[in-house]
């Protein structure tokens, strides 16, 4: 039979929650120019459409600013192809600074646009959000345009695997583990967490890699047309999103998954189809973004199967890292957190409990406690009070 989830996993999460808070978005970068594109990030050969246009002399022309290629942008963490209007957004910047005499400056978290460039660009960005009637229209523009601003923003700044500024780099610290095969997270990300130095649900893919842990951006056509795909061939009843659906009954995680007949679940991954692959959604934003990015979730699912989406509740609670949000993330668990509960309530369902799940929670919250770690170390470094302050909501980028 089954066994309820012991608390000892909540109690280690919460364990720095009492010792470290944090201000989200005041942990200001050092103010940066980003005049040539340093060593690390030097051009790879060209790979996307915008690349074709990228030669030596329109480097030299564009302040030595080169565009993004497949590559760069893949190693944020993400297997896709370069979202198309993302790269027309870079280009168009990157066009714009070249045609004007005020260079592109970034600070703060999430590489946000400063200076004159900035008044300059959102004035120009506002008027064509105004510009497009229609809602999805507007919403795949907002998206593309804090992705493109976050992505020439953190270059050179960020490493690319852990989100980290670079002379803060975890990923050393940071120990991989297979997710077992059956299951598949899909982080549902919010633009404005992409990037995010305290985000947390990259930690997935940096523990689990990016096939098992795949990023999804809210208002990214091509990442949300990639996730959708994979939904209708694992068929509604292999998708789950972790969300309180108040219109709906909420199963738990033993209510859905004690009916597995055991056998079933021993497949080795080379005998599995799409059609056996346990989907599981996590909304990686704040809570009103998270409630529009469900919002959206729920209106494709009633779209393409004339139904629900089904949601998973879980049975554990908060972790360290709401701490870190602007406010409590919607059920006061973080992303990382949210996945750590779910491995952990499965792994207590007898069918599911010789699949190591138990370790991987493990691999999740230690790598949690590893970027709290990083975090704190940081502030206390630069001599930066931890306590939480709001977050300012004026800029688009
Ligand atoms: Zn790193």
């Amino acid at each position: 039979m089954f066994t309820s989830v012991p608390s000892f996993r909540a109690l280690t999460i919460l364990k720095c929650s009492n010792h470290h808070t944090f201000i989200r978005t005041s942990m200001a970068a050092p103010p940066q120019t980003i005049a040539t594109p340093p060593p690390t990030m030097a051009a790879p050969p060209p790979t996307t459409a915008m690349d074709a246009s990228s030669s030596p002399s329109m480097e030299d022309h564009n302040h030595g600013r080169s565009y993004i290629s497949l590559r760069e942008w893949q190693n944020w963490g993400t297997d896709s192809p370069f979202p198309t209007q993302v790269a027309e957004i870079v280009e168009e910047m990157i066009a714009s600074e070249t045609q004007s005499d005020t260079q592109m400056k970034f600070g703060g978290l999430g590489g946000k646009l400063k200076g004159d460039f900035k008044t300059q660009e959102d004035k120009k960005h506002r008027a064509k959000y105004k510009a497009l009637d229609d809602s999805e229209q507007k919403l795949h523009f907002f998206s593309a345009r804090q992705i493109a601003c976050r992505l020439l923003g953190s270059r050179g700044y960020l490493c690319q695997k852990c989100w980290l500024p670079l002379e803060d780099c975890m990923c050393s610290r940071v120990v991989p583990c297979n997710l077992w095969h059956r299951i598949r997270f899909w982080l549902y990300m919010h633009p404005k967490d992409f990037l995010r130095q305290n985000n947390t649900g990259k930690l997935l893919w940096q523990v689990f890699g990016i096939n098992a842990a795949k990023l999804c951006l809210f208002g990214i056509a091509e990442h949300e047309e990639i996730m959708w795909k994979a939904f209708m061939d694992s068929g509604r009843n292999n998708v789950w999103c972790l969300y309180p659906n108040k219109n709906t009954p909420i199963k738990s995680v033993e209510e859905i998954f004690a009916e597995y007949i055991s056998n079933n679940l021993h497949f080795e991954p080379n005998q599995i189809n799409a059609g056996e692959t346990f989907n599981f959604i996590l909304l990686d934003g704040t809570w009103s973004n998270s409630a529009a990015m469900f919002r959206r979730l729920k209106e494709r699912a009633d779209l393409l199967w004339g139904d629900d989406l089904p949601c998973i509740s879980l049975a554990t609670g908060a972790s360290a890292m709401h701490k870190l949000r602007p406010q409590p993330s919607w059920d006061r668990t973080c992303t990382a957190g949210a996945a750590v509960a779910l491995l952990d309530e499965l792994h207590f369902v007898s069918q599911f409990n010789s699949f190591g799940l138990d370790k991987q929670a493990e691999a999740v919250e230690n790598s949690v406690d590893v970027l709290l770690t990083s975090l704190t170390g940081r502030r206390l470094r630069m001599g930066r009070s931890i306590t939480r302050r709001q977050r300012h909501h004026s800029d688009i980028c």
